[in-house]
């Protein structure tokens, strides 16, 4: 007999699904040109736009600074987001419900705590930005560019997302929550170990493995990491088939982009 809590998940998502379809026209026209989808096949696709269809039933995604937010957008980022959890389970999207779209990159003030208690106030330009079990925003700008251009390494709609996932046992520190049958010790040892090596490489101006802003905490490599392992899976193979190898038992995806 199935748990009555996976009996409920279905029989919600089929609802979703009935009462809720996106167009048949805008997800094609869409996700044809959506270059990280270009790897999957016919069943991922279904899969994916069934994913994509719960995403904007339960997820709010509104626009700020009088952008708006046209069906194809909406479609755009939620696929790309669902690609991150197309063998997870929408559960790991839990906790949060809000997506907020920019018309480009936006100014944040963030007070930060230095070593000897001292608060100070600085201010960044971001292309996206997660809150723990907050809101996911994103410069549209930015996320037009990765959706429709590709580039290796680059994609600020699966970055911002896997911080979601990192996010969802309460902290952000580069470990998820695991799925069953794999060891923390095996990640741990993985992306540690690879983390220390770029955060060397990047203290002695080498050339890193990956793009430098990955050796800024764990956290962001962990985001910068699922980013290259969905863009440019051969990069991070080449380079570190250890970390290719956990991530590839956690997203349960061969990605070939
Ligand atoms: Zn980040």
């Amino acid at each position: 007999m199935r748990p009555l809590g996976t009996v409920l998940r279905r029989w919600r998502m089929r609802r979703i699904l009935k009462r809720h379809p996106i167009p048949h026209c805008i997800w094609r026209s869409v996700t044809r040109r959506v270059s990280v989808l270009r790897g999957l096949d016919a069943v991922q696709m279904a899969h994916l736009r069934e994913l994509t269809t719960w995403f904007l039933d339960q997820k709010s995604i509104t626009g700020a600074r009088g952008l708006e937010v046209t069906p194809s957008m909406r479609v755009a980022v939620a696929a790309q987001a669902c690609l991150l959890i197309l063998n997870l389970g929408v559960e790991y999207f839990d906790g949060w419900v809000e997506v907020i779209l920019y018309p480009g990159a936006f100014r944040v003030n963030h007070a930060q705590t230095d070593a000897i208690g001292l608060v100070h106030n600085e201010a960044s330009i971001l292309s996206g930005e997660s809150w723990l079990r907050g809101p996911v925003i994103l410069s549209w700008d930015d996320v037009e560019r990765d959706t429709y251009h590709f580039h290796a390494g680059h994609n600020v709609v699966l970055h911002e997302f896997a911080h979601k996932l990192d996010a969802l046992n309460g902290v952000t520190n580069g470990m998820p929550p695991l799925r069953r049958g794999m060891s923390r010790g095996k990640w741990a040892e993985a992306l540690s170990g690879a983390y220390e090596t770029l955060c060397l490489q990047v203290a002695a101006g080498e050339s890193a493995f990956i793009k430098p802003y990955a050796a800024t905490s764990p956290a962001e490599f962990f985001a910068v990491l699922s980013e290259y392992f969905f863009t440019a899976p051969d990069i991070l193979k080449n380079c570190c088939p250890s970390v290719h190898k956990q991530l590839t038992l956690f997203y349960q995806q061969a990605a070939s982009r």
